[in-house]
């Protein structure tokens, strides 16, 4: 079979490596828009069942991702000039580039072409391959052929975010929300080298706006959250990927009713996508690609294999979605938790996947 993925991040070359493991004979292209270098991300969390998941699939790329993590086994949660440390709560991670780098090199050793510098779509390739595989991730124009289909849902947080690096390795995962003149302003951290941290900082669209942010370069912006963060920082600084104000975001939950259309098929966050504070966007690229890999060999013609796919994704992505949804919306009413004092606001932050009230 001759397959097409558009886009080149961990979805599509998990599915590339998946595909090339049941099937050695099928023929794979991966057009990346981006060149080799480029890197799009700080540290992400490996979540336990996706590294026993990719165990199972590969144990090559599993061992290698192995050697580039960093673990912690303990969360601080710092509110309101207190410190509440939790124990026994196991956690790992990598840099997002790591992650590629691994899964670029394991495709590539199994067969797959990856193509550089090569923006792609669906029109451009159909008439040379079987199957077209949409890995364009969050901003996918691939999803966009396939809504016309069925409907695609959105829910956008309210919160403005920004996915920054750290040069400091924490040894544990943080979560310092610091009361400010503009209101609450907080970050997710934790550590994914021996010297460098992830820093998702977030703040309501009032204090957003009460600072300015987003109106200026980057660097201002910088400088300001090290002053907010210094007493979890020292004399540690933050990275931005550029200076674009635009950097800072507000997260898109998004779910596709309808996952295939003809020979076109979504994974990864082309096909749906889960909030940060989770954790969990590239578990579900990675189960996707291995359940879509696992359908087109199980056989059959090609919408049967592609809608028994849809059909088992639908249930363990409505679950983790339901999850993230929570989560997201729990840090859009932060204000209404905030006043608790420390351990039923530590209680209320741990279990706000659950949808519970504090
Ligand atoms: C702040 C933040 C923190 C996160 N933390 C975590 C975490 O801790 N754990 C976790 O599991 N997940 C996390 N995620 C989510 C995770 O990064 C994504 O879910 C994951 O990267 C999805 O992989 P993907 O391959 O579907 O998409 P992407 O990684 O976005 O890859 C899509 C690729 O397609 C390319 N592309 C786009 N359009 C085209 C085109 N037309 N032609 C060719 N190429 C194209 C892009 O350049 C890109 O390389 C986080 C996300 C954010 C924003």
């Amino acid at each position: 079979m001759k397959i097409a993925c558009i886009g080149g991040g961990v979805a599509a070359l998990y599915f590339a490596i998946a595909m090339k493991r049941r099937q050695p004979a099928a023929a794979i292209d991966i057009f990346e828009r981006d060149s080799a270098d480029r890197n799009s991300g700080w540290g992400i969390i490996l979540r336990e069942p996706m590294l026993e998941a990719m165990r199972r699939m590969d144990e090559a790329s599993h061992a290698a991702i192995l050697a580039r993590a960093v673990s912690w086994d303990q969360i601080e949660i710092r509110h309101k000039g207190e410190v509440n440390l939790l124990s026994n709560q196991f956690g790992r991670s990598t840099g997002r580039h790591a992650l590629v780098e691994v899964l670029r090199a394991r495709a590539v050793e199994l067969g797959c072409r990856i193509h550089y510098s090569s923006p792609a779509s669906a029109a451009d390739l159909a008439g040379g391959y079987q199957l077209l595989v949409g890995s364009d991730g969050i901003k996918s124009g691939c999803r966009e052929q396939i809504g016309a289909a069925a409907p695609i849902v959105r829910v956008q947080s309210a919160n403005r975010f920004i996915w920054l690096g750290c040069d400091k390795a924490f040894d544990r995962m943080v979560f310092d929300f610091q009361q400010t003149t503009h209101g609450p302003v907080w970050v997710h951290a934790y550590p994914f080298s021996a010297d460098k941290s992830t820093f998702v900082v977030e703040c309501a669209q009032q204090t957003f706006d009460g600072f300015g942010f987003g109106r200026r370069a980057l660097s201002a912006d910088l400088a300001r959250l090290e002053g907010i963060f210094a007493s979890l920082l020292g004399d540690a600084s933050l990275t931005s990927l550029s200076d674009a104000p635009h950097e800072w975001r507000q997260f898109e939950q998004i779910r596709c009713d309808a996952l295939h259309h003809e020979q076109m098929v979504l994974i990864g966050d082309a096909a749906h996508t889960a909030h940060f504070s989770i954790g969990s966007g590239t578990r579900l690229a990675v189960e996707d690609a291995i359940a879509l890999a696992d359908s087109l060999h199980q056989g059959g013609a090609l919408p049967e294999a592609l809608a028994r796919y849809q059909r088992q994704r639908s249930e363990a992505v409505d679950s983790i979605q339901q999850q993230a949804l929570h989560s997201m919306q729990w840090f859009d009413r932060i204000i209404e938790h905030y006043s608790l004092p420390l351990a039923a606001f530590s209680r209320a932050f741990l279990f706000r996947s659950l949808g519970q009230a504090a």
